[in-house]
């Protein structure tokens, strides 16, 4: 389906990142990926996972709260790959603290945080993508029910999925004259490094394994595969959306 696509994926951090169930998803579909991951820390990690299952994937260093990483990662790209034909922006960060009690008391420099890792950094990723995708493109990103709904705990990270789907509307009407896409996936809940910094994760677990449709929680590899179907022609009518994969959790009424 992706047979010589070439594809950036932002935000693998571990076995357990959606980012990795993605690249898995984009991989066996024929794509050519390069990884960006943030910093030294990361590097073994990436290294180590791709290094058994995707061999000669190009390797980048980028922290997006700088802007010359990023600009960087995309001079890279140019000159190791010439295009971009998918990115999948799977990055999101807010200060511990402002995970847990009331939202009213988030401060200033956590809230910065927050909206500039989470939310600013798919625009800046478009912006630095979209000369690249010569032949159009698509972008996806990752967002939760949060950005709609009161999740107690999720707090500042809701501000920012929201400003993040809107921002996946505007960039979408911004480069849909390119024929670049730009659309969001809403994941339910999944035990990941970033999802254990929110308090109450095994409460919302439990309770969307409850209340779902489907009564059971998303595998990692579902919201993969959904960005799969993002990614290719497969779905070349659909720009600016916010899709669910979440068991059916979000139709819930009683
Ligand atoms: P992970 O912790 O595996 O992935 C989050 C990634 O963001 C990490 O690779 C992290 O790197 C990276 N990141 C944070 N700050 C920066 C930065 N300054 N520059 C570059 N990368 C950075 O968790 P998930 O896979 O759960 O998260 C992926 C996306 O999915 C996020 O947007 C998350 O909000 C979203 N999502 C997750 C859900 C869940 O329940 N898990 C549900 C719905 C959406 P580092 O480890 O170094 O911080």
């Amino acid at each position: 389906m992706l047979k010589d696509k070439l594809g950036i994926i932002f935000g693998v951090a571990n076995k357990r990142s959606i980012a990795w169930a993605t690249a898995q998803a984009l991989h066996e579909a024929g794509a050519k990926l390069a990884f960006a991951y943030q910093g030294e820390r990361l590097k073994e990690n990436v290294e180590s996972l791709t290094k058994a299952e995707m061999p000669g994937s190009l390797l980048l260093s980028c922290d997006v709260t700088k802007q010359e990483e990023v600009d960087e990662t995309f001079q890279r790209l140019a000159s190791e790959f010439g295009r971009l034909d998918f990115l999948v922006h799977s990055i999101a960060f807010a200060p511990r603290e402002a995970l847990e009690g009331e939202y009213m008391k988030v401060e200033r420099d956590a809230f910065r945080t927050a909206l500039e890792i989470s939310a600013y950094s798919l625009t800046q990723l478009a912006r630095g993508a979209a000369p690249l995708m010569t032949d159009g493109g698509s972008i996806v990103t990752m967002t939760f029910h949060g950005a709609e709904k009161v999740y107690q705990g999720y707090n500042v990270m809701g501000i920012a999925k929201a400003a993040l789907e809107s921002s996946v509307r505007y960039l979408a009407s911004d480069l849909g004259p390119r024929n670049i896409r730009v659309n969001a996936i809403s994941a339910g809940p999944i035990q990941t490094l970033s999802a254990r910094g929110v308090a109450g994760l095994s409460t919302m677990l439990k309770h969307h394994s409850e209340r779902a449709p489907l009564k059971r929680n998303i595998e990692p590899r579902e919201v993969g595969n959904t960005a799969l179907f993002l990614c290719s022609s497969l779905s070349s009518g659909i720009t600016g959306e916010t899709i669910y994969v979440d068991c059916g959790y979000n139709v819930m009424g009683l």
